[in-house]
Parts: structure tokens; C-alpha cells; sequence
């Protein structure tokens, strides 16, 4: 059987981080015997030079025409003079937006090698964590209403969020449903205290917890959340929120497992597809010197295994082989922390990882 996936390289390190990616595919591919063919899109800054667009239609169409959709970043200073829907950024919100993925999972994963590369102290990394970020990606204030107006002081921008109940509804009930397939616990994050879109956040999830007597759930304030995440992020196994409070959570469980460029992610909605990138941009201030950490986007290559194609063991041989090449010491510049190994490249980070899985 064939596998078709759409690639969006995007900018900055988009593309060499994707190649790394899909070199890993191509071995799981010749290893467990699956045909996989990839077909390049534009997206970004460079639809932009190419066409003018950030999200050409013709992107859209062969990503809906694909089994999956792998994506590296998007942006750089080359677009930020533009206006807002004119910016590589919004493409990213369009494709998610055209492809109908409302559940952004985002797993933050302390890797026992990365201790040492962790900001946190030694003592509360030291039964490392597990945590699934269950963020909902299509609504609330990043698709609201926007705009300039003149207010009290003159000109002024306002964003808007609404949250509706079926919105809140779904995001719940995919977290729910993971709790229930990891340890059972749940975290919700909102801002209940002020803002009404938390308020029916909250109550939507107390609705939905009694459909799930088994899973232990709790509520928690977004700032409060920020805080125990850097106090004892091990209390956590599965937290869901709204898409502006996992953005900013996502990020910030990242760096506890030592970089940003090790948290890979899974965009769902109702259809098998998904598309997969890791939690990062495009980091121009790296891009094209070979020193991006392709770990976030080959582990986004094991999630679309996982998830799309129901391939386990395939997606599990990807991250034992990650773990196996860390555990040896090897180490892109971002991870190095407390370690005494030299910097390897991206490429030869990802030969690392080729050799690791045979
Ligand atoms: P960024 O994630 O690109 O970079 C933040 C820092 O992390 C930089 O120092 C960068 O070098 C480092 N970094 C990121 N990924 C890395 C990796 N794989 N290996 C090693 N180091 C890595 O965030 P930013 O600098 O705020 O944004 C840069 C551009 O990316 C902007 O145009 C922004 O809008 C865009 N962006 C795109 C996406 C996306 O495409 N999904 C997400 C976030 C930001």
C-alpha cells in the first residue's frame, strides 16, 4: 500500500529539518516495508516569493488529497514588513483551519539523557516527566474578530476570543478520551476568574467529567498552570486549554526537556490525516548553517505513524533509536546543557538517528 504525504518545508531551517524527517521515513519505510512518496507544496515566505499568497490553493487541495501532511515553519525577517493576513504566519492558520484540525497535541517529554539540559534543578527532573498538551487550534482569540479602531485614547487594535459549546465540546472530549488511554488524570486550563469564554470552558469540562467518573480531574487558573509547571511539572500527565494558553504552555514545557527543538506535535481533526510539525518556527538566526536540532520533527514523523497510520511498532522503533542516540551522548547545540559532548550537526544528528534504527 501507498502512503502519500504532503510536504510543506516552509522557511528558515523548514527545509533542512524536513529533509531530516523524511530520510528517517524512507529507512522506517525500507525497514518495515511501507511506500511512502512524498510530494513537495509551497507554504509560507516562500509562496510568498513564488506567487504572492502564503497559502497557495493549490497547497490546500494536494494536502486534502494526501494521506498526511508534514510541516516544517514558516516566517522569517525577510516577510515581517508585511501587514497581518499577508504574512507567511497566517498560512498556518488557514492550513489548519482548511484541513479542520481543532486538536493540537503536544507531548513534552523529558528524555533521561536530557537531564542535565533541563533549566530545572536536578531534584525535580529527577523522575523525569510525561506530559500531553492537548491544545484546541481553530478557535478562540487567534481566529476571532481583529481590527484597528479609535478608542478612548485614540487609535486602538483589539483582538476578540469566542469559544463556542461544541467547540469546547470536542477539544474536551479528545482529552478526555487521551486521559483515559494514559494514567487518567486530567488538567484543564482556563482563566475562569475572568474571562466569560473560561467560565463556559469550565463548565463545558465539569459536563464532560461526569461522562469520565474514572479520570481524576482538576481545574487550573492559566497563570497558576504556568507556575506548577516550573515547580513540579511531574504532577501533570494530561492538560488541555484554549489555543492561545497552550501556545504559550506548550512552549514553556518545551524548554523543561532541555530545548524547544525537541517537542514534536500532532494536528487532528475528524478525518485520519493530521499534519505533523514540530512546536518551533523557523529560527532564522540558525537557518541554513546546519545547526538545527531535527529531533522535534523526526519525533513528529513517529507521531504521523502513530496516528495516521496506525503503525505502533514503526513509531515506537523512531523513538527508541532518538533515545538510543542521546543516551550515547550525542548532541545538537541546543541540548548540549551540562554535557561534555561537542555540538553535532542536523546531519549528522540524523545519521545518528538512521544508524540507531538499522
Ligand atoms: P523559533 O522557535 O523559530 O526560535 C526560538 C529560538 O529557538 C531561536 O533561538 C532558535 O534558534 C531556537 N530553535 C528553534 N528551533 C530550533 C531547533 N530545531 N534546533 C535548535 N534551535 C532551535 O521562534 P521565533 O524566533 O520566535 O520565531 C522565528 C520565526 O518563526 C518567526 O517568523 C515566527 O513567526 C515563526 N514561527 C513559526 C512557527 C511555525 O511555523 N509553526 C511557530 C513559531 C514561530
Amino acid at each position: 500500500m501507498q502512503y502519500k504525504i504532503a510536504l510543506l518545508k516552509g522557511d528558515g531551517i523548514g527545509p533542512e529539518i524536513i529533509d531530516s524527517a523524511v530520510s528517517v521515513m524512507e529507512c522506517i519505510g525500507a525497514k518495515f516495508g511501507h511506500d511512502f512518496q512524498f510530494t513537495p507544496y509551497l507554504i509560507g515566505g516562500a509562496a510568498i516569493d513564488a506567487l504572492g499568497i502564503p497559502l497557495p490553493q493549490e497547497t490546500i487541495d494536494g494536502c486534502l488529497a494526501s494521506d498526511s501532511v508534514m510541516l516544517g515553519a514558516v516566517g522569517g525577517p525577510k516577510w515581517d514588513h508585511l501587514s497581518g493576513e499577508q504574512r507567511p504566519e497566517r498560512a498556518l492558520l488557514g492550513i489548519r483551519a482548511a484541513l479542520g484540525l481543532y486538536t493540537n497535541l503536544r507531548p513534552a517529554k523529558l528524555f533521561p539523557a536530557l537531564r542535565g539540559a533541563s533549566p530545572l534543578r536536578a531534584d525535580l527532573v529527577a523522575a523525569g516527566f510525561d506530559i500531553m498538551i492537548v491544545r484546541e487550534l481553530t478557535g478562540g482569540i487567534y481566529f476571532g474578530e481583529r481590527g484597528y479602531r479609535t478608542g478612548k485614547y485614540g487609535e486602538e487594535a483589539y483582538d476578540t476570543e469566542a469559544y463556542s459549546v461544541t467547540e469546547i465540546e470536542r477539544i474536551g472530549r479528545a482529552a478526555f478520551e487521551i486521559a483515559m488511554k494514559r494514567s487518567k488524570r486530567l488538567a484543564s486550563v482556563d482563566k475562569a476568574n475572568v474571562l466569560e469564554t473560561s467560565r463556559l470552558w469550565r463548565k463545558t469540562m465539569h459536563r464532560l467529567a461526569e461522562e469520565y467518573p474514572e479520570v481524576a480531574y482538576q481545574d487550573l487558573f492559566v497563570d497558576n498552570a504556568a507556575m506548577q509547571l516550573v515547580r513540579d511539572p511531574q504532577q501533570f500527565d494530561v492538560i488541555v486549554t484554549s489555543n492561545m494558553f497552550g501556545d504559550i504552555l506548550s512552549d514553556e514545557a518545551s524548554q523543561l526537556t532541555g530545548s524547544i527543538g525537541m517537542l514534536a506535535s500532532a494536528s487532528l481533526g475528524d478525518t485520519t490525516r493530521g499534519m505533523y510539525e514540530p512546536i518551533h518556527g523557523s529560527a532564522p538566526d540558525i537557518s541554513g548553517q546546519n545547526k538545527a536540532n531535527p529531533i522535534a520533527t523526526i519525533l513528529s514523523a513517529a507521531m504521523m505513524l502513530r496516528y495516521a497510520f496506525g503503525f505502533s511498532a514503526e513509531a515506537q522503533c523512531i523513538e527508541d533509536a532518538v533515545d538510543a542516540v542521546l543516551a550515547a551522548g550525542f548532541r545538537t547545540a541546543d541540548i548540549i546543557g551540562d554535557s561534555e559532548a561537542s555540538a553535532c550537526s542536523c546531519t549528522e544528528m540524523t545519521a545518528e538517528i538512521l544508524k540507531a534504527i538499522g
